[in-house]
């Protein structure tokens, strides 16, 4: 592995149907003891994960975990292969909120699909949860673009995974799609709980790596100033 512990965008390049091609970024969280995936793409990506992994050099086997930012398809898409790759032995955290639409339980909130079979959750996550994981992981519950959407922010590197509560476009931070974000003010109050983080990168999952400004972007999205 690269280095002893860290954080790393993994991009996925992905079928989205009808000829479209998409690219997602996907993150990697890492230490001695742990490989996990944070959000999976849609369904049929495993060859794509194992080949991302790989030339990131991550060997898929030493995959141990997945964390869902949000239940929308294109983020836990890709988890009943990767479950079945590693027989069940995969740990998958999600927020609380979650657990209901990951259990088939009620349907998901864009698609109105329901998920089958059913998926279980090992570690229940909270907002203001603290995660060992990689030298520290905090998550933080960003709702608005799905109830359950959560952010997470790797302490050491200041770095910011944002799911779908932002974008990015040319390495400029944007407010989140408002045709994919249902409660947009909701999403817009959520990323003025990220102002108070000091994050020197965000890996957003639809657009990359942003690293300039990042903080007067954060400011100027959650006052409504864009
Ligand atoms: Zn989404």
């Amino acid at each position: 592995m690269p280095t002893a512990f860290g954080v790393l965008p993994l991009v996925l390049d992905m079928n989205a149907g009808n000829g479209n091609k998409m690219t997602a970024h996907a993150s990697l969280l890492w230490d001695d003891q742990d490989v996990f995936l944070v959000d999976t793409g849609i369904v049929g990506q495993l060859d794509v994960i194992r080949k991302a992994m790989a030339s990131a050099g991550f060997p898929f086997e030493k995959l141990t975990g997945v964390i869902l930012t949000h239940q929308d398809r294109d983020h836990i898409g890709g988890l009943p292969e990767l479950l079945e790759a590693k027989s069940g032995s995969l740990k998958v955290l999600a927020h609380e909120l979650a657990l209901p639409y990951l259990a088939g339980e009620i349907p998901l909130v864009k698609s109105g699909a329901t998920v089958k079979p059913p998926l279980q959750v090992d570690q229940i996550l909270q907002d203001g949860d603290e995660l060992s994981l990689a030298g520290g992981v905090i998550v933080i519950h960003t709702p608005g673009h799905t109830p359950d959407h959560i952010c997470l922010y790797h302490k050491p590197s200041r770095t910011l995974i944002s799911g779908d509560a932002l974008i990015a476009e040319n390495g400029v931070l944007l407010p989140p799609d408002p045709q994919f974000t249902p409660a947009y003010e909701q999403a817009l109050s959520s990323v003025a709980k990220l102002c108070d983080l000091e994050v020197d990168t965000v890996i957003a999952y639809h657009g990359g790596v942003c690293t300039e400004l990042v903080a007067e972007r954060l400011a100027s999205i959650a006052q409504r100033q864009d």
